[in-house]
């Protein structure tokens, strides 16, 4: 198997080794990387958690997973073979100072075995009330006292509003210095995602376009077409908005309405994100019942089968004032973007699943063509499909083919699949391989995390303190309650949805 010289010896401790994250996407991940030569030879994973596991089992466990998850499909043994021997368990009870001692041998040991100083990524995928107390312990137990060699890893959520994400960073701040703290926003591992820079900042032609003189509006859109499943008992604290607007929805519109960075440095791309997120206007009272919409699903129906309505989910409190749906209307005020409205919008049991940003043009100045050549009109659009689709598409006018001057919407599309045939790697593994290398450009700074809370609180606070009065208001299978539809027809435009046979 190659190794990569590039990455330094490194041990992940990952807390939450026997959990969901760990089984779906972190060993997944951690596997697929070897598998393409990008871990060096000298790495370790030790997973921890509270059941009784040995070294042996924990590795079989993860096998599982991984031919379960893995996006390259089953395990084959010659390779399991090579990866599962750097594979450990540690039963731990992050609660347990004695753990972390425990966990300090570990480290000694492979550093006497290896005879040099691995960097330690301490993972942390754990339920984020313990978040604070393994952050204290290692920086009790000096496990984390070099900033060089030593990361920690935050799963999201970051924070349950503004005030308990301030905390979090100060707690942070205390033991780690900022390069040390990798908050995870796994959207912005997406090689999609990442593309949206990619196309932005490398392409000459789009830049004059690309500001309120020639941009009608823009909508990001996140819908998810199933429900919350077993996850009521944890979602009825959180919402639509905490849960995807204030981390994945607002990043997405950080990368679509930010200033071109100097260069591609973890902290210039960031100070402009920040920018961003500085100069959108604030929500008073009044502007959150004009420019935010909730809703909640409702039993019915999805491809045949009956669904149970949110309120009815297992472990869901049957009174429930929480959003299953979101959608707002934002603006940022500077230059480039006075005026123009940023429509998000997001939900569950809707019905498809697909993250499009589409970014509408204004209309031609003037129209030379007669009435009826333009009875199909249609605004350009710049439509980024980040999932399932993925793709670009550049929505323009054209003439269609016939003795008369008829008018129709072409698409001139980039389409992943289609143009290139190698499988991207999946967000976690880019965004593990980042941390490795100690590059944070797609990470969350704190700065960051607390500019997207402060923006949002005003409209949690207000919708905590007045309790819908029509909850559930749409049916499964909808694209969402019809004061959604309202929002962005109040100001002439509709949500956009990416035909079904869009993708080839
Ligand atoms: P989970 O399946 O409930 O796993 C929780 C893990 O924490 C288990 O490994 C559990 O191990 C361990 N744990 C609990 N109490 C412990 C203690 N006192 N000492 C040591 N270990 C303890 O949770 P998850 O879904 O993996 O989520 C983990 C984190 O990732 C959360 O912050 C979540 O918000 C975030 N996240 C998850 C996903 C996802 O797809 N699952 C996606 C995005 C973000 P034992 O049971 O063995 O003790």
């Amino acid at each position: 198997m190659n190794t990569n010289k590039n990455v330094p010896p490194t041990i992940f401790v990952i807390f939450g080794g026997t959990g969901d994250l760990n089984s779906r996407k972190l060993a997944p991940a951690l596997y697929n990387l070897f598998l393409d030569g990008w871990l060096p030879e000298q790495f370790a994973i030790i997973g921890t958690g509270r059941s009784e596991l040995n070294d042996d089992a924990f590795r079989e466990r993860l096998l599982g997973d991984i031919n379960e998850f893995s996006r390259t499909g089953k395990v084959k043994a010659k390779t399991w073979d090579g990866f599962a021997p750097h594979v450990y368990y540690q039963q731990a009870d992050v609660k347990t100072a004695a753990s972390y001692k425990e966990f300090g041998q570990r480290i000694k040991a492979l550093e006497q075995e290896w005879g040099t100083m691995p960097n330690v990524i301490y993972y942390l995928a754990v339920a984020p009330e313990f978040f604070p107390v393994i952050a204290t312990n290692l920086a009790k137990s000096d496990l984390a006292t070099d900033p060089e060699r030593t990361r920690i890893v935050i799963e999201k959520p970051f924070g349950h509003d503004l005030d308990t994400a301030r905390e979090l960073n100060r707690l942070l701040a205390q033991h780690f210095e900022e390069r040390q703290i990798y908050r995870i926003d796994h959207y912005l591992g997406k090689e999609t995602v990442q593309n949206i820079m990619a196309f932005r900042f490398a392409n000459a032609i789009l830049e004059p376009l690309w500001n309120r003189n020639y941009i009608e509006h823009v909508q990001i859109s996140v819908t998810e077409d199933i429900g919350v499943g077993d996850r009521a008992g944890y979602y009825d604290t959180s919402g639509a908005l905490r849960d995807m607007i204030q981390n994945h929805l607002l990043q997405l519109l950080c990368l679509v309405a930010m200033e071109p960075p100097v260069d591609f440095t973890a902290d210039e791309v960031r100070n402009r994100k920040v920018d961003v997120l500085r100069a959108m206007r604030r929500f008073s009272p009044d502007d959150v019942r004009e420019s935010a919409v909730r809703g909640q699903y409702a039993p019915g129906w999805m491809q045949g089968q009956e669904v149970p309505g949110y309120r009815e989910e297992k472990n869901a409190n049957p009174q429930s004032n929480t959003e299953t749906f979101a959608a707002v209307k934002f603006f940022v005020d500077n230059w480039r973007w006075q005026g123009v409205p940023f429509y998000l919008r997001t939900g569950k049991r809707l019905h498809r699943k697909a993250s499009v940003i589409t970014i509408q043009f204004k209309e031609p100045p003037h129209f030379i063509f007669p009435r009826e050549a333009t009875e199909n009109l249609r605004h350009n659009r710049l439509v980024i499909s980040i999932q399932p689709e993925e793709s670009i598409r550049l929505q323009m006018q054209a003439k269609r083919p016939g003795v008369d001057m008829l008018l129709n919407t072409v698409d001139m599309v980039f389409d992943y699949e289609g143009t290139y045939t190698v499988e991207a790697p999946e967000a976690y593994e880019t965004l593990l391989l980042d941390t490795m290398l100690g590059d944070q450009t797609l990470f969350m700074r704190g700065d960051q995390v607390e500019a997207a809370w402060e923006l949002v609180m005003p409209i949690l606070t207000s919708w905590q303190n007045r309790t819908s009065q029509n909850f559930p208001n749409y049916s499964a299978d909808s694209w969402g309650p019809e004061s959604a539809e309202a929002l962005i027809a109040r100001d002439g435009f509709h949500w956009f949805t990416l035909p079904l046979h869009a993708k080839k």
